[in-house]
């Protein structure tokens, strides 16, 4: 049976990567989704839409920056007129910005800043006032393994993703009375537009830190909030789950 029949989904930035695979997944569960994408990503984002509907889910595409408050009201706004209520909401957009530190641009920090940690605050903050009012929710932060192990030339996106852990324990306490659950979900190394960027030694010597010695998939990830959105987890709060094929285990 579907797990999360007439519930209504919003994953950020998933015109690609593993946030077009969360929202596959999740209509594919029953859930109706809303595609969120940036000026310039609409032709993928209506592609994720199409193949939703194509395989007979409900979804729809929502332009928005989740770095610009206003942008963001928009967003939940336009949902809750959509699908008339919100109970997942996936905050995966991100971007990478990589230097050495004593190389990173003021610009460099604060983008990645502003999209992968204020973007996920300004998400939530709106989301959650839905979910408190409906006494249900599940809020999903996709951060990373480099969040918790920190790594050496990404100095601002492990700050976003180390925070976004931090956010994710915070939020979990505060909402949990009301049956909003907050969980984070940290990837290894995933095959998407983001890893396939790298040099092809970096590739490698992250191979070499992999415990099963293979890349891991959006589908790995996806499967996994999936389960952290569905009523199966309904005793799960404030955890971070790593999805990493054995690269950070003690
Ligand atoms: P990706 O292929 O680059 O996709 C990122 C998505 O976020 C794109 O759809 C992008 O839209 C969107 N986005 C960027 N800025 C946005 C903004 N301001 N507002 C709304 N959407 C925005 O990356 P991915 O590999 O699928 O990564 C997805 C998430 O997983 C990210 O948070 C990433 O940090 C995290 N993660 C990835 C890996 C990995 O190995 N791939 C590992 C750990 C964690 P545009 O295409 O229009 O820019």
């Amino acid at each position: 049976m579907a797990r999360l029949t007439d519930k209504v989904a919003l994953v950020t930035g998933s015109s690609q990567g593993i946030g077009a695979e969360i929202a596959r997944r999740l209509a594919a569960e029953g859930a109706a989704v809303a595609v969120n994408y940036i000026a310039g990503s609409e032709a993928a984002a209506c592609d994720v839409v199409a193949c939703i509907q194509a395989a007979g889910g409900t979804a729809d595409a929502f332009k928005a920056d989740v770095g610009d408050p206003e942008s963001v009201a928009a967003l939940v706004d336009a949902v809750a007129e959509r699908f008339g209520r919100l109970d997942v909401l996936v905050n995966n957009a991100g971007i990478t910005r990589d230097g050495l530190l004593v190389r990173m641009s003021d610009e460099d920090w604060g983008d990645v800043i502003r999209t992968n940690l204020t973007g996920a605050f300004l998400m939530t903050r709106a989301a959650a006032k839905l979910m408190m009012k409906a006494r249900s929710g599940s809020i999903i932060n996709i951060s990373s393994v480099v969040g918790i192990a920190g790594n050496a030339g990404q100095v601002n996106y492990a700050s976003a993703k180390a925070g976004l852990i931090g956010m994710t324990k915070s939020v979990a306490r505060e909402l949990a009375s009301r049956n909003v659950r907050v969980n984070a979900v940290a990837p290894g190394f995933i095959e998407t537009d983001m890893t396939a960027a790298l040099p092809a030694a970096t590739r490698e010597a992250a191979l070499g830190s992999i415990a099963m010695k293979r890349m891991g998939t959006p589908a790995d990830i996806a499967a996994v909030v999936v389960f952290l959105a569905s009523d199966e987890a309904a005793y799960i709060t404030g955890q971070t789950l790593a999805v990493d094929g054995g690269m950070t285990f003690a």
